[in-house]
């Protein structure tokens, strides 16, 4: 008997096509699907909850563009506020009164941010930190913690996490020796290995940087004091204190993590330098570097340290993510906060009940779910994981359109948006995917 040929899926057949013209088909690696397997969802649209794929199927997502979508796909107000934004003009690479809105917005929850400067992505607002940090303080060094992702700059590609995490590289090619060689790489929530880097090369040491909570191994709570004790260290040392809170940066709370753990009046501890992205653009292209006056007024044209941008402080952007900020009261938090616990919960019932080791881990609404039996403290421990459970998890989850993230290191994420309706077919679609993941193992 002849044998029977499947036909292919729209979506194979647009990912065939993608693939002959764009590498890999996608323009982010982590969406190419690598380490679940299968062919990634082209959506064509998303409302609320919801990612809808170019054949109309709808999937309740848990991936919110990565963090962006703290309201909600397409909240009408935001979109309303790009659309007249947009027929003002889409870019006119001048002073705008919107930036100094955002700003202002920025300043009003973030105070320890007294100047803010936009920037286009979140890898263009760590890699600026950087360079604002060797200019304040002439020095060459920085340190980063293994697994944390800060975007893909060259500096501060050596271990990580995220896509890198995903696809199994230590680190990427056509990043010099040279460059490398600038980045001290120490293991997550070790003091004492800090400590001993100060000790060694402390003068020259510009800054650490350090997720505010590291999110992009899955969710790596600091170890309580951690946080206090690169501040500590670092300025003992007279380097400076660099808090990337691009994840975590007005999704976790209305001032971020530092909010939550240092708190905003008579904070426990204050970074010299803060990145943002992700929820402050509301969905557009733009992030923001903020800090000390005395630290951000080196940046040109007051100071030396030179950034520039052409799409900088997008009007587009800019008005996402004022929306988006205005929005983003206490109600959408604590809604938030309520589905992350409710979703945390049921998640670790449905494995428990499979009997598939895992460890639900979160800090705030942000968690993630490590396919092992042992808390994760560092990279090596996430490392450790069952990520073929996972992929077989993620695809019982997607059977029933839910979409995850597809990769076992990286958060899930919530929204405004996630209502009975949507938490329904998570929670009954859990079961099925643990039992995916038991015969997995
Ligand atoms: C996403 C992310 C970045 C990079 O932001 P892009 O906009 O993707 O360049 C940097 N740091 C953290 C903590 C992130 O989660």
């Amino acid at each position: 008997m002849a044998e029977v040929k499947k036909a292919a899926t729209n979506q194979e057949t647009l990912m065939a096509r993608a693939k002959a013209i764009i590498p890999g088909g996608v323009s982010s690696p982590v969406r190419a699907f690598g380490s679940v397997g299968g062919t990634p969802v082209f959506v064509a649209r998303a409302q609320g909850p919801r990612v809808f794929d170019i054949d109309g199927a709808d999937y309740v997502d848990l991936v919110c563009s990565w963090g962006p979508a703290l309201l909600g796909h397409a909240h009408p107000d935001v979109v309303a506020a790009v659309q007249a934004a947009a027929a003002k003009g889409l870019s006119f690479g001048a002073p705008t009164s919107a930036e100094v809105d955002l700003a202002t917005l920025i300043r009003d929850r973030v105070p320890a941010a007294e100047r803010v400067r936009f920037v286009s992505t979140g890898t263009e607002a760590t890699m600026t930190a950087i360079r604002l940090a060797r200019g304040a303080t002439g020095r060459d060094l920085i340190i980063k913690f293994a697994g944390l992702y800060h975007g893909h700059s060259d500096a501060l590609l050596a271990a990580a996490g995220s896509g890198l995490a995903t696809a199994g590289l230590p680190g990427s090619a056509g990043v010099t020796a040279a460059t490398a060689a600038e980045t001290i790489v120490l293991p997550y929530n070790d003091v004492p290995a800090l400590e001993a880097a100060f000790a060694r090369q402390g003068e020259r040491i510009a800054a650490v940087i350090t997720e505010a909570v590291p999110a992009n191994m899955g969710v790596v709570p600091p170890a309580p004091g951690f946080n206090e004790a690169i501040r500590r260290v670092t300025s003992e040392h007279g380097a400076l204190m660099i808090f990337d809170e691009v994840m975590t940066g007005f999704r976790v709370g209305p001032a971020g993590w530092w909010g939550v753990e240092a708190g905003v009046e008579n904070p426990l501890y204050t970074p010299d330098i803060f990145t943002f992205g992700k929820v402050v653009g509301g969905g557009m292209p733009l992030a923001a570097l903020g800090g000390r006056a005395e630290v951000m007024q080196l940046l040109a044209p007051v100071g030396p340290v030179y950034q520039a941008g052409t799409l900088s402080g997008n009007p587009l952007a800019t008005a996402a993510g004022i929306a988006t900020l205005q929005l983003a009261d206490d109600k959408v938090y604590a809604h938030v906060d309520r589905r992350s616990a409710e979703l945390r919960q049921a998640v670790g019932e449905a494995l428990g009940e499979a009997g598939v080791p895992h460890v639900v881990q979160s800090a705030g609404s942000l968690f993630s779910v490590f396919f092992r039996d042992e808390p994760v403290l560092n990279y090596d421990d996430a490392k450790a994981q069952n990520t073929a459970a996972f992929a077989a998890f993620f695809h019982g989850m997607l059977d029933q359109r839910v979409a995850l993230p597809p990769s076992a290191f990286e958060a899930w994420f919530l929204s405004a948006a996630h209502d009975d309706e949507a938490m329904s077919r998570i929670l009954e679609a859990l079961p099925v995917a643990a039992q995916a993941a038991a015969a997995a193992q």
